[in-house]
């Protein structure tokens, strides 16, 4: 991989971390708020869901975040852009629509057949 690549996709990569830093910060403060007192059952249990999207939200974002610190990590170590399943190079195009991956099309496509 050019070293200029390398450079464009760890910029990707701090930018999507603070994205996802920034959006995991917030919706820690909002929590639950205002929706206790007021309300039937049928607007409690739309709360009840409203807040449980956001849990998930949340959890899928801390696990991207693991992920691109992990590539971060692997740009330290000099093997970012490597499958770790075959050792081949990860694709540019693949790398430039999600930075964070490292497994190459290939590997991906035999997971999940
Ligand atoms: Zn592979």
């Amino acid at each position: 991989m050019k070293k200029s690549e390398l450079t464009q996709h760890k910029k990707a990569l701090h930018a999507k971390k603070q994205d996802l830093e920034r959006s995991i910060g917030k919706k820690g403060l909002t929590g639950r708020s205002g929706t206790d007192a007021h309300g039937d059952f049928a607007d409690r249990s739309t709360a009840a869901n409203e807040e449980e999207i956001s849990i998930q939200l949340k959890q899928t974002d801390a696990k991207l975040l693991r992920a691109i610190e992990d590539a971060l990590g692997r740009v330290e170590a000099g093997a970012y852009g490597v499958c770790v399943d075959c050792d081949d190079e990860i694709s540019a195009t693949r790398l430039e629509a999600v930075p964070w991956t490292k497994v190459c099309i290939a590997c991906k496509e035999k997971q999940y057949s």
